[in-house]
Parts: C-alpha cells; sequence; structure tokens
C-alpha cells in the first residue's frame, strides 16, 4: 500500500495515475453534449449504495471506470454553454494546473514552516487585489473558503471594532444592541454570520430596495438615525456589489458616505461583483468600493477559479488582530516579533489549502486583462439576453442586467392568473432539468416564481439563449395544456 504513497520512488505512478485521471475528463469534457443527464436521485442513489468501501478495487482504472458510473456521466457540467443557473464559472486551465500543483505538494497555508513561498505568493496576491480595489496603503487580507467564510470574518471583525469603550457597555447583554444593515437583496450568509456572532434574530436590518434592485440611501440614513435614537449601536453596513439575484450593485459612494457621517464600518460583499477588478471596460461600476473597510470577493465566481478561491480584504491591517490566537505548538506570539509570517494569525481557519496558487498561475499565464475579457464578455452577453427577453411578448424580464444575470418569468398567453403562471415556471424549470437540455435556476420577486439565468461561460452565445427561451417556452406551454387536460 506504500507504493500508493506520493514521494520521490513513486513519481512514476504518480505521473501514470494522474495523466489516467486526466484523460478520462478530458475526452468527458470534449463529448459532453449536455450540461446534465437528467438523472434522477432514485436512479443514482442505489449504484452509490452498492458501492462497499471496504472492498477497495486496488486499481486506478477501475476506480475510475466505477467513478465514470456513479459520478462523471451524471454530474453537472458547468463548462457546458447551456448551464446558465447559478453561480458557478466554467474554470481556467491555468487554474486547474495550479489545483493539481497545489494538492501534490499539500502545502497548509497557515504557518510559514508549512508553506515558506507559498505564504509570500498568497500575500502578493492579497495586495494586488487589495490594489485593484484601492483600498490604500495599511490593506491586507487573507484567502478563505468562499464568501460565505469572508462575510463572517468581515462582520467578525466590524462588531469587534463597534464595541464602545464606554462604560457600562459591558453590563447586560451588549450584543444585543448591535446592528447590521444589509439590503433585502443580500446575500443570507449575512444573517447566518449575525447568527454565529450572537447578534440577536432582529440585529440584521434589511433596506428596501430600488427598483433596480439597488438599496435605497435614503432608507438606510433613515434606519441609522432611528438606530442611533433609539440607544442601539450600529455596527456594520453591507453593501452588495454584485446581488445574487440581479447582479445589481448597491449605490457605493452615497453609503460609504453615510457609513463615514455615523463612523458604522462598511462591508462589501462584492463576492460577484469583484471580477469588474480585472474588466476593461465596466470597472467603474465599482466605484466607491475603495471606501471599504472590509471586502469579500470570490475568485470562484467571476475570476474562473475551481472552487474554492475567495478572500477577504481590510483596509486597516491591524483590524485583523480580532481573528489572531497563538498556540505555542505553531504560532507563538514571539514569532510576530520576529517577524516570521504566519497567515493563520489573520485567518478563522488553521490548515488551509494554498488556492491562492491558482488565481497567480492564471495571472502568470493569461494576465488580469484575460480574467477581465472573459467577464466583460458574459456581461455584455446579459446585455443582449435582456434584449430578447425585453422584445419577446411570452417573458416578463425584471432589471436590466449590471453583471451577467437575468431574472424572469414566462407568462403563457392562456394563463388565467398568478398562481398558474408560477405553478407553470415551476414545473418549466424541473422540465428543462430532468430534459439536460439546459440548467437554469429559480427565484422569488415580490413573491412570485421567477425563472434566473446566471450568466458565466463565456461559450454561450445569445442564440443559446434564445433557443433556452424557447425550451421554457415550450415546457410551460405543454404544463398549461396539460392542467387543461386535468381540468376537463
Ligand atoms: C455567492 C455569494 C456569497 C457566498 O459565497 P460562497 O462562496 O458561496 O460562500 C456571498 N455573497 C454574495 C453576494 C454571493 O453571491
Amino acid at each position: 500500500m506504500r507504493s500508493h504513497l506520493l514521494n520521490g520512488l513513486t513519481t512514476e505512478h504518480y505521473r501514470s495515475s494522474v495523466t489516467e485521471g486526466v484523460e478520462r475528463v478530458a475526452a468527458k469534457l470534449a463529448t459532453t453534449d449536455r450540461p446534465f443527464t437528467g438523472v434522477t436521485v432514485d436512479a443514482l442513489t442505489p449504484r452509490v449504495d452498492a458501492i462497499d468501501l471496504d472492498r477497495p478495487l486496488g486499481d486506478t482504472a477501475a476506480v475510475l471506470d466505477e467513478l465514470e458510473d456513479v459520478y462523471l456521466k451524471d454530474a453537472v457540467y458547468f463548462h457546458h454553454p447551456r448551464y446558465l443557473a447559478h453561480l458557478n464559472c466554467p474554470v481556467v486551465i491555468p487554474a486547474v494546473l495550479g489545483e493539481a500543483v497545489l494538492s501534490a505538494v499539500n502545502s497548509s497555508l497557515d504557518t510559514w514552516d508549512q508553506s515558506a513561498g507559498g505564504t509570500l505568493i498568497e500575500r502578493k496576491l492579497i495586495d494586488w487585489t487589495a490594489r485593484r480595489i484601492g483600498l490604500g496603503p495599511a490593506a491586507d487580507g487573507v484567502f478563505t473558503s468562499g464568501g460565505t467564510q469572508s462575510n463572517l470574518q468581515a462582520l467578525l471583525l466590524a462588531r469587534e471594532e463597534a464595541k464602545p469603550g464606554r462604560a457600562g457597555w459591558e453590563e447586560g447583554d451588549p450584543l444585543a444592541k448591535l446592528r447590521i444593515f444589509a439590503s433585502e437583496a443580500s446575500h443570507f450568509s449575512v444573517q447566518k454570520s449575525a447568527r454565529l456572532l450572537g447578534l440577536r434574530q432582529e440585529a440584521v436590518v434589511p433596506v428596501p430596495v430600488d427598483h433596480d434592485k439597488r438599496m435605497q440611501t435614503v432608507a438606510l440614513a433613515h434606519e441609522l438615525e432611528r438606530c442611533t435614537r433609539d440607544g442601539l449601536v450600529p455596527m456594520a453596513v453591507v453593501a452588495t456589489a454584485g446581488t445574487t439575484d440581479f447582479g445589481s450593485i448597491d449605490p457605493l459612494p452615497e453609503i460609504a458616505e453615510l457609513c463615514a457621517r455615523y463612523g458604522v464600518w462598511l462591508h462589501v460583499d462584492a463576492a460577484y461583483g469583484c471580477g469588474l477588478l480585472a474588466s476593461l471596460k465596466y470597472r467603474d461600476r465599482l466605484a466607491g468600493i475603495e471606501r471599504a473597510d472590509s471586502v469579500t470577493v470570490d475568485y470562484h465566481k467571476s475570476f474562473f477559479q475551481p472552487v474554492s478561491s475567495s478572500a477577504v480584504l481590510v483596509k486597516d491591517a491591524a483590524t485583523l488582530r480580532h481573528a489572531t490566537y497563538h498556540a505555542e505548538y505553531l504560532n507563538p506570539r514571539r514569532m510576530v516579533h520576529e517577524r516570521i509570517p504566519n497567515q493563520v494569525d489573520k485567518s478563522l481557519q488553521t490548515t488551509r489549502r494554498f488556492d491562492a496558487l491558482k488565481l497567480w498561475m492564471t495571472l502568470r499565464v493569461m494576465g488580469a486583462d484575460g480574467i477581465g475579457q472573459l467577464f466583460d464578455e458574459v456581461c455584455d452577453l446579459a446585455a443582449e439576453g435582456w434584449k430578447l427577453l425585453a422584445a419577446d411578448p411570452r417573458f416578463d424580464v425584471v432589471v436590466e442586467p449590471t453583471l451577467s444575470t437575468l431574472v424572469f418569468r414566462c407568462i403563457p398567453a392562456a394563463v388565467t392568473g398568478p398562481a398558474e403562471i408560477d405553478r407553470a415556471n415551476l414545473y418549466a424549470r424541473r422540465a428543462l432539468f430532468a430534459s439536460g437540455d439546459a440548467v437554469v435556476a429559480g427565484t422569488k420577486v415580490g413573491g412570485r416564481h421567477y425563472l434566473k439565468f446566471t450568466l458565466l461561460n463565456p461559450e454561450t452565445t445569445a442564440a443559446d439563449i434564445a433557443a433556452v427561451l424557447d425550451l421554457i417556452a415550450g415546457h410551460a406551454e405543454q404544463y398549461l395544456g396539460e392542467s387543461l387536460d386535468r381540468a376537463s
């Protein structure tokens, strides 16, 4: 069994095994003609159940055959141009190469003595990102597992910075006084984080959005005023730069102005919109982001990186101390004075993947412009898709896209009421998924069911969008036909 350990003696085995796997995946990617097979849970479960994990096959080729059956054959393929559902991107090849390298070397980025150069590469990418945002000379940050963790860490820092030193603060239940302001269209990880941070259910104050799904700053000002008047403590404003459903970007300059006036931490959740940091055409849509105290970026959404690749950035490196704990065996305090760079001092994680390498390989091979161009292409595609939808009487589309999502619904001509429109759209989404011809997402707007395209594949064309819209309309019509049959 030692022959399976990756070491100097097994490099030939390593090379042939990995190559065999790469060959399979390459062949798969080249031949998938649909984003999904439409396999059901019931069909797939027995195939996975039948495998006895206590009886290994021993042989790589046999295991890859088995994997074909339980996973590769029926996986959901994000690289296919008709996968239009969630915030998943097709990945760039330099990043996949980075993934292979970082797994094989297996550095852990918590301490210098487990990563050496990896630490410096991560730090350089953090500096690069902070410079693109414009956070200034004292900025810092760290890679995380995703936007959820980045938001949690940012709000942890905000909470610690918000605790007033005044007498009486610690009496009673101080955390009960803290409030976070985020738009109605913000990500649910804001609520989750607040609960994890010991805040109350009502701590996250939803701020209404305007017609374009951007936070209403007049409403925010009103809420901040009310908060202080009621003797509560505004802990943070979370501005979203790219809401998950609509790609809308909250008015960052106005929000920054209000945060400055009330002395509130500004967190910008740019998990999705961060792709604009590399854009050649639309960078100005992020204007004002440089005034943030903290920023979430998900490279695994709009930088075409494999999951996971994400970071949290801060304007003032000193605030990261709220995540610093020392262990004698790992990162003793003296190492700070010895100037040994231990990234664990800034992170919620301990053992941590060298995800930064993927972005490094990407920037070194393609450059930031290469990434920005891809993101610009999907934003332009969304604009084209909006025109198609707006001109098509079969559909109702919610907002003109700022990034690359389209939220819409089908309104079949023969439909009788809103509940039936809901059911027709739910049916169309399910039927499309079951067919495997395309994968689309769904969401609710104003209590009604809508469909959503998240466009992150530059290979998707306007013709693909038109074809998928026809499929959706076809399924919706079919649903109405069937429900008429049922009624008669
Ligand atoms: C996706 C998303 C998140 C969460 O990021 P994960 O990487 O999925 O944890 C947070 N905020 C916004 C706006 C998002 O779109």
